[in-house]
């Protein structure tokens, strides 16, 4: 049998990262890839943080280069109200701008620029079946002539995002506690001219967050490209959506001409054929790592798309659990809950708190809130760049007891 020692599942952001920083320590790895690439896949505007985490796996230059649409904060509307998070005013030392990015583009990338530093990838190869109970895990797989053949390595990192791979192999799978929502979504060809940008005063260089007029638990995203595209959807409840005509683009065209700022921001948009709608996203597991195995990004635990925290999340964890198999290789006893799970969870746990936040209503008073203090705006600015994982941030530190606290000066 062939024998490595790690296999990796998925080559999304969080098995790119991960197979570059192994392969910088001289460890071999596979990754398995069930799609050719390039493949879509939603969440695509990075945050800040993210950066940290490619140049740790060298890889920032290579997506610095690309030609990305530069992101510089997030801006926010809700009737006629507006503000904005400006990424570089903030708490936490590290990169203060990143990108919107197409992740059909930015995956391939990232995959390409570790195969160039010796990854090996192998596309159309699908995870079937492990057996983790054996003193190195069996990794069970079908090829691109579904040929099926079988690696034995010394350790599993599940990087299969929404495939969550081990969660369904092992049974791992626990329910979130967020409620279930609902996303509809597509790329339009803005065509917003300068001069109408400036007209609604339209920042291309920040992602801007709709709250729906009338029912403040829906919201929209739009995110630009550099290329004269736009992403722009939907997220409300299944119940909500039941209002709205089945076809995507149709609900979307409805959804976007509700919206008074999108709907003369969209004045000539052209909706591509491209649609989706994802549902039932947040998920949980029981724990984030066992017996020869670790869960990194959407294969663990996945929250919520409102502050764009899924890639970071994902980049993070392949960091932090490349950090602790690196010291395991190197002999080191190593605790996975202790070294991996808990550090990891901090940033998880400082989203989710204002993930709930937003949707009670506590987070959207602070964000609109008018006299807002530049000192606490740096600390808030920092978590929505990703900086989630600093606990010198009060609002890290204590995210949830902050929030309510701050909340409630907003009223
Ligand atoms: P993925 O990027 O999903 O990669 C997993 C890979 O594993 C895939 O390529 C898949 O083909 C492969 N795979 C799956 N099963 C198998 C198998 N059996 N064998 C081999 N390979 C397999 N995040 C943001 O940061 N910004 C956003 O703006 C944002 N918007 C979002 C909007 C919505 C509506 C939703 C639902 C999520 C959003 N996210 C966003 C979250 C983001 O999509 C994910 O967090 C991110 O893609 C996770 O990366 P990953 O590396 O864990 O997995």
């Amino acid at each position: 049998m062939e024998q490595t020692s790690v296999v990796i599942i998925g080559a999304g952001p969080s098995g790119s990262i991960a197979a570059a920083i192994l392969k910088q320590h001289h460890i071999d790895c596979v990754v398995l890839e069930r799609s050719l690439f390039p493949r879509f896949s939603i969440g695509e505007s990075l945050l800040p943080a993210c950066m940290e985490s490619l140049k740790k796996a060298n890889l920032f230059d290579a997506v610095n280069q690309a030609g990305f649409q530069l992101k510089n904060g997030a801006a926010f509307r809700y009737q006629d109200q507006y503000t904005h998070f400006d990424f570089t005013q903030k708490y936490t030392a590290g990169e203060g701008t990143t990108f919107q990015v197409p992740r059909a583009t930015f995956d391939k990338l990232l995959a390409d620029e570790a195969e160039l530093q010796g990854v090996e990838i192998r596309y159309q190869h699908t995870v079937t079946h492990v057996n983790v109970e054996s003193t190195k895990p069996v990794i069970s797989v079908l090829d691109q002539h579904e040929q099926a053949y079988q690696i034995q390595a010394d350790f599993i990192l599940d990087a299969s995002g929404y495939g969550r791979v081990l969660p369904r192999l092992l049974e791992l799978e626990q329910p979130s506690n967020l409620p279930p929502r609902q996303a509809l979504f597509t790329h339009v060809t803005d065509h917003i001219s300068p001069e109408l940008a400036r007209e609604l005063d339209y920042d291309r260089n920040k992602i801007t967050i709709y709250v729906h007029p009338e029912n403040t638990s829906v919201w929209y995203w739009l995110i630009p490209f550099s290329h004269g595209v736009c992403s722009v959807g939907v997220v409300g409840s299944p119940e909500f959506f039941e209002a709205y005509p089945d076809d995507n683009i149709e609900a979307l065209k409805q959804l976007t001409q509700e919206e008074p700022h999108l709907k003369r921001l969209f004045r000539d948009a052209d909706f591509c054929h491209m649609s989706g709608k994802i549902g039932g996203y947040s998920a949980n597991v029981k724990h984030l790592a066992g017996k020869n195995y670790a869960l990194l990004g959407n294969a663990g635990e996945f929250l919520d798309p409102v502050f764009s925290s899924g890639v970071t999340i994902a980049m993070k964890s392949a960091e932090l659990a490349t950090e602790v198999l690196i010291r395991q290789f190197n002999g080191e006893a190593v605790d996975w809950n202790k070294d991996y799970a808990e550090p990891l969870m901090v940033g998880v746990d400082t989203f989710r708190a204002y993930v709930e936040g937003w949707y009670d209503g506590r987070f959207q008073n602070v964000v609109f809130f008018e006299q807002a203090n530049p000192e606490i705006k740096k600390k808030i600015s920092s978590i929505l760049a990703g900086y989630a994982w600093d606990k010198t941030n009060p609002y890290v530190a204590s995210p949830q007891k902050r929030l309510s606290t701050l909340a409630e000066l907003c009223l």
